[in-house]
């Protein structure tokens, strides 16, 4: 790793070490937060009476604050990531409409896991990401993938509300057509699965991805091939979402939002290429139905200038056939490449002393130890079955949730264990509540 940054900022310039540096960068930005994970407990949530500031919130001292991904908080404690697009400029939601279908959520999934309301911590981006020191709040923007995908529960808010400036119409519809949404979702089912992923609604949760009538499993792209699997897979497709940014045409020259996400992204989908014939099979199966890598990850776009002006600009290049190339000559599947890939991917750090990570000598398998449950449960018929890896100690998820997992033997003390046997509880509890009662999947959600 040091050596691949020494390349990358020192002598080697050509476009091979670039790519290679970016390679190893991608896997480090998901491997940790770049900023603090902040939280506000559900009980203190439910009584604010709307949705509140980062700084409202720290002055009323109603903010957790959680500095990585290895922290025993995440052990200890049920996790909730709320996901939304904002219906205003100033506020997220100026008539409270996603506020509310939050607050019934949350007191449906306190029953549902039979955990208090003041035992479950909240974290939604108004609250949790600062809304006046820019250069922190692009820190915490950029932890995005790796937040989302570090919770227990992934809860999107989209109910049917008008955007105070725009007067768009909007609900899940448009909540799912947001590049940004599509990431936080893209990162959360990657690592986690789709088991409790859940639309917010004024009556409580609604499954993002309803098991099938009858069948134990989860798996979007079981859905019968409809609105389920469509929706699946345009819900992965981050690039060809819809971005702020964009619309106003990059008006003071900052980098595309879509330039931002290329490492954390790629740091995700190296994980899933691993894991393709076992843990991330349905992911990477949307992915392969749907356009395959040169879709979902386009070597180029166009980037609108200030002036208006459309320019063609390199965007992820040739990192992704870099990073299926390294992992499959890893797994012995085959020969490294002749050529070197020299395109590397964009890169808008500029403010790399910031976010440098330590280099871990443990390579990939320094990446957070998460507790995953996944629906997948056959690898029978993958034909890289043999090769995929799980994680480092062997174990596998089976079943829809894996009761046992990795960080179990990191568990200091009684009292920790305890904690997090009670939080796995919750969520098992959770992921088995049936979800059968709802009709079909897809976006008839409120
Ligand atoms: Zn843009």
């Amino acid at each position: 790793m040091q050596l691949l940054f020494v390349l990358h900022h020192g002598r080697c310039r050509k476009g091979h070490c670039k790519v290679a540096a970016q390679r190893a960068e991608a896997t480090r930005r998901v491997r940790d937060f770049q900023a603090p994970f902040v939280a506000c407990r559900a009980s203190d949530f439910v009584g604010l009476g709307a949705l509140a500031s980062h700084e409202d919130l720290r002055r009323r001292h109603r903010l957790h604050f959680v500095d990585s991904v290895r922290d025993d908080f995440f052990r200890r404690n049920f996790t909730v990531f709320v996901s939304h697009q904002w219906l205003g400029r100033d506020h997220p939601d100026p008539d409270g409409v996603q506020y509310a279908a939050i607050c019934a959520s949350l007191a449906d999934l306190a029953a549902k896991a039979g955990r208090p309301l003041r035992d479950i911590f909240v974290w939604l981006d108004y609250g949790s990401i600062p809304q006046t020191c820019k250069p922190v709040q692009r820190l915490s923007v950029l932890s995005l993938p790796s937040l989302a995908s570090a919770v227990d529960v992934f809860l999107a808010a989209a109910p049917k509300a008008l955007n105070r400036d725009t007067l768009e119409a909007c609900d899940a519809a448009t909540y799912a057509s947001r590049a940004w949404c599509r990431a936080e979702i893209f990162a959360h089912f990657s690592r986690r699965g789709g088991d409790v992923m859940y639309f917010a609604t004024a009556d409580g949760v609604r499954p993002m991805f309803p098991k099938p009538r009858g069948g134990a499993v989860c798996s979007p792209c079981d859905s019968g091939g409809g609105a389920g699997a469509d929706f699946f897979k345009s819900a992965l497709d981050v690039m060809h979402g819809k971005l702020t940014c964009c619309r106003h045409g990059h008006a003071s020259g900052q980098p595309c939002d879509r330039e931002e996400l290329v490492l954390p992204l790629m740091g995700l989908f190296s994980e899933v290429y691993r894991t393709r014939g076992d843990d991330a099979k349905h992911i990477y199966g949307a992915i392969v139905e749907g356009g395959g890598a040169d879709y979902y990850f386009p070597h180029s776009f166009d980037y609108v200038t200030p002036s208006k002006t459309v320019v063609r600009r390199v965007l992820f290049g040739d990192l992704p056939r870099a990073i299926m190339a390294k992992i499959d000559a890893d797994l012995g599947l085959a020969p490294a490449p002749r050529a070197p890939f020299v395109t590397p991917g964009a890169d808008t750090r500029r403010d790399a002393g910031l976010l440098e990570e330590k280099s871990s000598s443990r390579g990939f398998f320094a990446r957070p130890r998460l507790p995953l449950w996944r629906a997948s449960v056959s690898t029978a018929d993958s034909d890289v079955r043999d090769a995929s890896l799980g994680d480092s100690d062997g174990r596998r998820a089976s079943g829809s949730f894996d009761a046992t997992t990795p960080a179990d033997e990191l568990l200091a003390s009684d009292s920790l264990r305890h904690d997090a046997d009670d939080k796995k509880g919750a969520v098992a509890r959770l992921a088995a509540t049936p979800t059968t009662e709802f009709r079909e999947v897809g976006l008839e959600v409120p």
